[in-house]
């Protein structure tokens, strides 16, 4: 049966928009799980669809309602892949996005430029409830080069060092439109709308 209600494992309020607008036109309404005061699970996983399914089944746990989670990161190819799944805690516990960006910077001094290759990771993971044993899994990637020091203002995290070849922009010099149209997270939504489609109906 189609849920009114789906509930968001996150309390990022950027995420929520992206989210809302995205099944906005299947009539569900997507609800943070801060609004249930369900607390963040603990990520315990060692890849993205492991976290994703671990934060996901927590809140279909906490609330009862089918869950919808994401995780997502960076894997730079000469660091075997890190920061990965720690990509938001690259730098310490304290991490900010700054810390990040510069904790990067230095372990990739030494490679050169064609070596400095990478890609943003986003998985989404959808359950209908806490013992759903087929939990829909999109993933979305977006392939880039890591610069040697920032470019433009916008997006978070990694982006003013993130650069698009296919663009010649940084994300962080990318409009939200230009990033969300080609972005690891916008392709993986993508996935997930027109899996959705198949399990919900068509929206209305
Ligand atoms: P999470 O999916 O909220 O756990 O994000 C993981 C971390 O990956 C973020 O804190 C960022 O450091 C990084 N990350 C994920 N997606 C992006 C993006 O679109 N731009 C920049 N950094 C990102």
């Amino acid at each position: 049966m189609k849920p009114s209600k789906i509930v968001l494992a996150s309390s990022n309020a950027g995420k929520l928009k992206e989210f809302c607008d995205m099944l906005a036109d299947f009539q569900i309404e997507v609800v943070p799980q801060s609004q249930f005061n369900v607390i963040d699970a603990e990520e315990t996983g060692l890849s993205f669809v492991e976290n994703a399914i671990i934060k996901a089944r927590h809140a279909c746990q906490q609330t009862g309602l089918p869950a919808l989670a994401d995780d997502s990161g960076l894997e730079v190819d000469a660091l075997n892949g890190a920061p990965g799944i720690y990509s938001a805690r690259y730098s310490g516990p304290n991490s900010s996005d700054l810390s990040n960006v510069d904790k990067l910077l230095m372990d990739l001094q030494a490679i050169p430029e064609p070596l400095r290759t990478g890609r943003y990771q986003c998985v989404l993971v959808f359950m209908r409830h806490a013992l759903d044993p087929t939990p829909l899994i999109c993933q979305g990637s977006w392939e880039g080069k890591l610069l040697f020091e920032p470019k433009g203002q916008g997006g978070f995290g990694y982006d003013p060092i993130f650069y698009c070849p296919k663009l010649g922009l940084t994300a962080a010099e990318m409009s939200a439109e230009t990033k969300h149209s080609v972005s690891h997270r916008g392709l993986a939504m993508n996935v997930l709308v027109s899996q959705l489609n198949r399990w919900l109906g068509a929206p209305a």
